[in-house]
C-alpha cells in the first residue's frame, strides 16, 4: 500500500519523498486503524488524509470548520485531477442540493463538511447511502474545551460518530500539543486504540531569529526594503500597533495591509483576500489572523512583541514557509513585553488557575526569548519530540558574541532596587538609576538614595531593559497585580556580596536573512512568475494556487524543454503538467532556453486563455489543434490571436507535433536561407543549450527556427 501512496505523492502532487511522519500516518490509516496525528503548521496533514482518501475504496468525509479552507482544498484538489466538493453554508440552495446529488452518488473521492452541516439525518444519510471508509476530522483541538477554539459543533459530531452503524476509520489532526488537549480529543471524539503521531514539529526549512536590543521601526524598515517581492506577516500584540506598524510600512511606499478585531468583517475578508492573491504584500495584523491562512508563499513572519505563550508563537511563525522554501521567523523581543503580557493576563477573564496556567505559559515564552540553546530544539522539546539535532541557522546557532561581563551594572540595579523596598515598580526604579527629575520621584525623596544617577550614562529605556532581564533571569521579581513592584529574590546576594559574577550575551542584529530578495532573483524565475500572475488572474485564483515559487524557481533552475523533464520538477503531477506544461516550455524557451539569458520577452507570453482541462467538445490535445490550424496555412501568429495563447505557445506545439512525427512543410518553419546557418552554429556549439546556438547566429534567426532544425534532424534524439 505504501508503495501505492508513493507513487500517488509522486503523480498527484508532484513530490519524491514524504515529509517526516507522514508515511506512518497514512499507513496507520489505510491499515484501518484510528489516528491522532499531531503536525505543525505547515507540516503537511492534507496529504495523509487525502492519499488514503485516494487509496480507499468509496468517499472519504473530511471535516473541517473552516469554509475558507474547505474552498482552497477542493480547489486545489480539482486543480491536481482529484474529484472534491464541500458541503456547507457558503453554498447556494441549488449549489448545496447539486453537491449533494452528486455525493449520493459516490461522484467524489473527498467530500469536505462543516460540522454544522452533520446534524443527526444529515449524517444517517450520508452514512446509508455512501461508503464511507475513513472519517478525517481536521482542526481537532476545536473538540476540546482546552483547545483554543472550543466548537460545540465538534462535540455533537462525537455523539454522531458512535452511532454511525459501520462506524469508518476515524483520523484526528490538530497543531496543537499539549497533553490534554491530546487525551481529550480521543475521550471526545472516542477514538479507539488510537496511533498517535507528535512529528515533524522541526520545520527545516524555518530560520527562527531573536532580535533584541534594536531600534524596532528602523529595524522593520531596512527588514522590509530587503524582502521587496516579498509576502510577510507582522504579529502586533494589540490593535494600535497593528494600526501605528501599518501606517508606517504605508508610509514608506510598502503595500502594507492590516486586519485586526477592531475591523468590520468585510474590510478584514478583503484585506486578506487582497494578501492571497498577492495584491498586497505585507500583512500587519494581530492575532485576530489566525487559523484559516493557508497562503504558503509567506516568506517571514516577524512578532512586532512577545506573544503570550510558545504554543500561539509556533502556529504564528509557522504560518511562514509552508510551501519549504526557505523563511525567516523574527521575534522582536524586549523584556519589558513580559510587562504588557502579564498585563492582558491579569485582565483577562480566566479564573485564577487558568491565569497561573499562563503566567507559567508566559515564563516558558520568555525563557525561549533569552534562551541561548538552539531555538528550533528549544521548541521542538517543548512539543514532546526528542532527538532533533540542532538547526544550524537560528539566532542561537548563529550567535558568535562573546558573553560581556556585566556585573558592575547588576550590583547598581539591584542595590538600588533592594533601597526601593518592593515600594515601586520598574520603570520608577530606572528613573532613580538614570537620575530622573520626574515629579513624582521627587516628591517620594528618591532622589536621596544614595544609587540615584548611578546608570545616567545609559538611556532610561536601555535602564528598564535591563532591570526586566534582571527580573527574567531570577536576580529580582515582580509583584503580583496590575502595578507590580520590583524586588530582589535570594539569588541577588551573591552578586552584591561580589561572590557571582553576571554575564550578558548581546545580540543586536538578525543575520542575513536566507530570503532576501538577491537569493531568488533570476530573469527566468521573473518571467515564470509574470506568467504564473497572468495565469492565476485569468482564472480567478490566487498565484499560488496555480505554483508554488518553489516550483518555478526549480523550473527556472532546470529549464525543462519537455513534458517528461518538467514531471522531474517537485511540485508538478501529470493535471498540471497536461495543463500548463506547454505554457512553462514556452515561457522557458522565450528566456533562451536551457541556459543563462539577458533579454526579457516575457511580454510574449500570455497565458492561454481557454485552459485545456476546461475546453468544451473537443478532446483532441491542444497541440493538435493548433497544428491543424498550421496545416490549413494559418501562420503561428494568427493560430495565437485565434486560440487566445502566446505566439511562442504556438510555436511550441508544432515543434512538438513536428517530433511526434508529423509531416510539416519545413520551410514554413525554417526559412530556407538560414537552415545552413543554424546547422553549422548547432556543430560548432552544440545542441545542449539553445542560447549559445541563438547568440552565434544573426537576430533574425528565431528559436523556432532553431528548433525547427533540432527536430527536422531529429538530433534530440526523438
Ligand atoms: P498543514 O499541516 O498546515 O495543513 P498542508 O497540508 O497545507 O499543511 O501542507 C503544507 C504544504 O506542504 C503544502 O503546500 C503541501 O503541498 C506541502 N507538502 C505536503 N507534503 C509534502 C511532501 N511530502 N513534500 C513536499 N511538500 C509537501
Amino acid at each position: 500500500m505504501i508503495e501505492q501512496a508513493k507513487q500517488l505523492l509522486k503523480r498527484i502532487y508532484g513530490y519524491d519523498t514524504f515529509r517526516k511522519g507522514q508515511e506512518d500516518i497514512i499507513s496507520s490509516i489505510v491499515g484501518g486503524r484510528d489516528t491522532l496525528a499531531i503536525l505543525p503548521t505547515g507540516g503537511g496533514k492534507s496529504v495523509c488524509y487525502q492519499i488514503p482518501a485516494m487509496l480507499l475504496p468509496g468517499t472519504t468525509l473530511v471535516i473541517s470548520p473552516l469554509i475558507s479552507l474547505m474552498k482552497d482544498q477542493v480547489d486545489s484538489l480539482q486543480r491536481l485531477g482529484v474529484s472534491a466538493a464541500f458541503l456547507n453554508s457558503s453554498l447556494g440552495a441549488q449549489e448545496y442540493r447539486d453537491v449533494l446529488r452528486n455525493a449520493m452518488r459516490g461522484e467524489y473521492k473527498l467530500l469536505y463538511v462543516a460540522p454544522e452541516r452533520l446534524d443527526a439525518p444529515m449524517f444517517q444519510s450520508l452514512s446509508e447511502q455512501l461508503h464511507i471508509p475513513l472519517i478525517a476530522i481536521d482542526e481537532a483541538h476545536c473538540v476540546s474545551q482546552w483547545g483554543h477554539d472550543f466548537r460545540p459543533s465538534y462535540r455533537q459530531l462525537a455523539g454522531h460518530l458512535s452511532r454511525m452503524p459501520n462506524r469508518p476509520i476515524v483520523a484526528a489532526f490538530t497543531a496543537t500539543a499539549t497533553t490534554e488537549v491530546a487525551d481529550d480529543i480521543v475521550e471526545m471524539l472516542r477514538l479507539r486504540e488510537p496511533s498517535r503521531y507528535v512529528t515533524g514539529f522541526a520545520r527545516p526549512n524555518l530560520s527562527l531569529s531573536v532580535v533584541t536590543g534594536v531600534q524596532k521601526k528602523s529595524f522593520l524598515k531596512q527588514f522590509v526594503s530587503e524582502r521587496k517581492e516579498q509576502s510577510g506577516i507582522i504579529y502586533t500584540a494589540t490593535r494600535k500597533e497593528a494600526e501605528e506598524v501599518c501606517s508606517l510600512l504605508q508610509q514608506g511606499g510598502v503595500e502594507a495591509g492590516k486586519y485586526h478585531g477592531g475591523l468590520t468583517d468585510t474590510e478584514r475578508a478583503d484585506t486578506q483576500e487582497k494578501f492571497r492573491f498577492d495584491h498586497i504584500r505585507v500583512m500587519v495584523a494581530t492575532n485576530a489572523f489566525g487559523m484559516g491562512i493557508d497562503k504558503p508563499n509567506v516568506r517571514y513572519v516577524l512578532h512586532w512583541q512577545m506573544p503570550g505563550d510558545l504554543e500561539s508563537y509556533y502556529q504564528e511563525a509557522g504560518r511562514a514557509g509552508r510551501d519549504g522554501e526557505e523563511s525567516d521567523c523574527i521575534l522582536l523581543f524586549e523584556p519589558a513585553d513580559m510587562q504588557v503580557q502579564r498585563f492582558l493576563i491579569e485582565q483577562g477573564t480566566g479564573d485564577l488557575d487558568r491565569k497561573s496556567v499562563q503566567m507559567s505559559k508566559l515564563n516558558l515564552m520568555m525563557n525561549y526569548s533569552r534562551t541561548q540553546r538552539c531555538l528550533q530544539q528549544f521548541i521542538v522539546d517543548y512539543f514532546g519530540e526528542s532527538n532533533v539535532p540542532t538547526c544550524g541557522k537560528c539566532s542561537s546557532c548563529l550567535d558568535k558574541s562573546e558573553p560581556v561581563n556585566r556585573t558592575e551594572d547588576a550590583k547598581m540595579a539591584l542595590s538600588c532596587v533592594g533601597r526601593m523596598k518592593g515600594r515601586f515598580g520598574v520603570m520608577m526604579a530606572a528613573k532613580v538609576l538614570k537620575g530622573s527629575r520626574d515629579k513624582r520621584l521627587l516628591e517620594f525623596g528618591l532622589d536621596r538614595l544614595s544609587t540615584y544617577g548611578l546608570m545616567r550614562h545609559l538611556p532610561e529605556k536601555e535602564v528598564a531593559d535591563w532591570l526586566y532581564w534582571l527580573v527574567a533571569e531570577g536576580y529580582m521579581r515582580l509583584s503580583e497585580g496590575q502595578y507590580p513592584m520590583v524586588s530582589l529574590t535570594a539569588n541577588a546576594l551573591p552578586v552584591l556580596e561580589g561572590r557571582e559574577a553576571i554575564t550578558q550575551r548581546v545580540r543586536a542584529s538578525v543575520k542575513q536573512a536566507t530570503t532576501s530578495d538577491d537569493f531568488t532573483a533570476s530573469p527566468l524565475f521573473d518571467a515564470l512568475k509574470q506568467w504564473r500572475r497572468e495565469a492565476a488572474a485569468l482564472e480567478g485564483v490566487p498565484p499560488f494556487m496555480v505554483f508554488f515559487d518553489a516550483t518555478l524557481r526549480d523550473i527556472a533552475n532546470a529549464r525543462p524543454s519537455s513534458i517528461n523533464e518538467l514531471l522531474n520538477i517537485k511540485g508538478i503531477g501529470t493535471a498540471k503538467a497536461d495543463k500548463y506544461g506547454e505554457d512553462l516550455i514556452s515561457v522557458v524557451i522565450s528566456q533562451g532556453g536551457g541556459s543563462e539569458t539577458t533579454g526579457n520577452r516575457t511580454d510574449s507570453i500570455r497565458p492561454r486563455k481557454t485552459p485545456v482541462a476546461y475546453r468544451a467538445g473537443d478532446e483532441r490535445p491542444s497541440h493538435m489543434l493548433s497544428f491543424e490550424l498550421f496545416m490549413e496555412g494559418k501562420s503561428t501568429k494568427d493560430i495565437a490571436k485565434e486560440r487566445g495563447f502566446s505566439q511562442v505557445t504556438v510555436e511550441g506545439h508544432i515543434i512538438r507535433c513536428t517530433d511526434e512525427g508529423h509531416e510539416v512543410d519545413w520551410e514554413r518553419i525554417i526559412p530556407p536561407d538560414q537552415e545552413e546557418v543554424i546547422l553549422s552554429a548547432i556543430e560548432k556549439v552544440g545542441i545542449e543549450k539553445l542560447k549559445p546556438i541563438k547568440d552565434e547566429l544573426p537576430s533574425e534567426v528565431t528559436y523556432f527556427a532553431i528548433h525547427g532544425v533540432i527536430s527536422k534532424y531529429k538530433m534530440n534524439g526523438s
